[in-house]
């Protein structure tokens, strides 16, 4: 039990990214009696979730990577979501986390009762767990689009985060909705095969151009030879990336910013024709949206074979779209890259802190959150990726291990019996948040587009300030923000 400083038993929710890395670092720390809970049959998240056509991760190989398994392998700058899931299943397999998974593991409801957290999966009641890190990940239920008629579809329709590779593609007329990351890796990745694809698009996109390369054998090699190579990499990716390209995004570098405008215009200037280039040049500021990464895409809707339509959907129906010009779009399949609901991290799994009170109650004017890990009526859970953490471009391993390096500060005070009970005061909740609303209220984020970054009351969700802010906070936890009960 808590607080004798030995046995104590945690449960990890989900096994993707920051499931794996919490078990191990947990192990690392001596805490060995750790369930992991995962509703699927694998591990791996996201990277098993999604496996459309073209897909890729927009974050450096070198940089999204687990800090203790550095890999000298990665096949190209940006790696192809196979290998990232390899890499999660080996990482999971070499340091034993994988025979502490309970797949096929729904976790149905949480609640603490007399000390502990009391959890039911869709196998049964699983027992008495001191404490709780969910990894449940941000972009993981998918976002259908209300859109009438989408069941009257007679084709094959899906999203793209549950993608049916059993519909072949190959000389059909497919329609894509959506212009997000996932539909702007899709397209280009599909068109060689289909008759045609129609892109549905609704709002255009800043695309930065960045050639995907190969990452030569001998480079390989050299990795593999001397690790400190890798380190370099690492840590020049992290200055690139979190120094100058996420800062820029987040408004805090002008310079980059417009050096990053600049050439996302010039990428748009690839597009020959100047009505087709006008169609997709966005009205708002870059960065508003989650920026985009690619430069296959203004190749592949330049192609005879793909069309966009910029004319709103009026309807979906037994043959296809059908668009607010009267045109109907002949379809026999229909991608849904529509997104993900960001904003319900849990789903329907149903929580109950101290008070007794559903957090879906808690939580029904907007998730509310001590530094994006904690949550007052919570005590003993912690969250990695949960709301307001930093969200877009980011590398989600390195701020999801920046969030762990925090969690186990506090879980060591159960570890040592320091403390029985660990939840944030209500106050510093309150300041944290306030703070918050007030840097997103003025930030880019808000500067007038519609994205995923909104949650359902209009606010803004994600991380407002720098890297450096996010690493700074994540340091040490402020221990009079919490109350510990021994
Ligand atoms: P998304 O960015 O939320 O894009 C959803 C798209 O669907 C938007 O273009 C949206 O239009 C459109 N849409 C939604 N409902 C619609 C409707 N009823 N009618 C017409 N259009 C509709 O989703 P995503 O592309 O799956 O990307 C989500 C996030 O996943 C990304 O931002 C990124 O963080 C992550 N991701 C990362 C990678 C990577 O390489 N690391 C790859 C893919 C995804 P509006 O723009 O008008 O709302």
């Amino acid at each position: 039990m808590a607080g004798t400083g030995q046995g104590l038993r945690l449960a990890v929710i989900g096994a993707g990214a920051g499931g794996i890395a919490a078990a191990i670092r947990l192990r690392e720390r001596g805490v060995s009696d750790v369930v992991i809970f995962e509703k699927a049959g694998e591990p791996g998240g996201t990277w098993r979730d999604n496996t459309y056509p073209g897909i890729t991760c927009d974050v450096p190989s070198h940089l999204y990577r687990f800090s203790f398994a550095p890999n000298p392998e990665w096949s190209h700058k940006y790696s192809p979501g196979p290998e990232i899931q390899a890499y999660m299943c080996k990482v999971a397999a070499d340091y034993g986390v994988e025979a502490r998974i309970r797949f096929n593991s729904e976790v149905l409801s949480a609640d603490w009762r007399d000390g502990a957290w009391e959890i039911v999966t869709n196998q049964g009641p699983q027992g008495r767990f001191d404490a709780v890190i969910t990894a449940v990940g941000i972009l993981h239920h998918p976002s259908l689009p209300d859109i009438e008629g989408l069941k009257a579809f007679a084709g094959v329709a899906f999203h793209t985060a549950r993608w049916d590779h059993s519909v072949a593609l190959e000389g059909k007329r497919i329609g894509v909705i959506g212009t997000g990351s996932t539909a702007i890796q899709v397209v280009p990745a599909i068109v060689d095969r289909a008759e045609k694809v129609s892109l549905f698009q609704r709002t255009p996109q800043w695309i930065l151009p960045e050639p995907n390369l190969p990452i030569a054998d001998e480079k390989r090699a050299a990795y593999r030879a001397d690790p400190s190579l890798l380190a370099d990499q690492y840590a020049h990716l992290a200055q690139a990336f979190n120094g100058a390209f996420c800062a820029a995004v987040a408004g805090e570098a002008p310079d980059v910013y417009a050096r990053m405008a600049e050439a996302c215009l010039d990428n748009l200037n690839t597009v020959a024709d100047p009505g087709l280039r006008a169609r997709l040049t966005p009205d708002y500021r870059m960065g508003c949206k989650r920026l985009i990464v690619s430069s296959l895409f203004y190749p592949a809707i330049q192609r005879p074979d793909a069309e966009l339509v910029t004319e709103a959907i009026s309807r979906i129906e037994a043959g296809g779209v059908r668009t607010a010009d009267g045109r109907l779009h002949e379809l026999d399949v229909l991608v849904l890259a529509t997104g993900f609901d960001a904003h319900h991290p849990f789903g329907d799994m149903r929580i109950t802190g101290r008070s007794g009170r559903p957090l879906s109650e808690t939580w029904a004017k907007g998730n509310v959150t001590y530094r994006g890990v904690t949550v007052p009526d919570l005590p003993n859970w912690f969250m990695l990726g949960g709301p307001n953490s930093p969200l877009g471009n980011f590398s989600f391993l390195m701020t999801a291990e920046r969030q762990l390096d925090y969690v186990l500060q506090l879980v060591d005070l159960l570890v040592e019996g320091r403390a029985r009970e660990i939840s944030p005061r209500e106050a510093p909740t309150r300041a944290w948040t306030q703070a918050l609303k007030e840097k997103l209220t003025g930030s880019i984020w808000a500067s007038g587009c519609r994205s995923w970054y909104f949650d359902a009351h209009g606010n803004v969700a994600t991380y407002p300030w720098s890297y450096e802010t996010f690493e700074a906070e994540m340091k040490a936890p402020v221990l009079e923000d919490y109350a510990l009960s021994a």
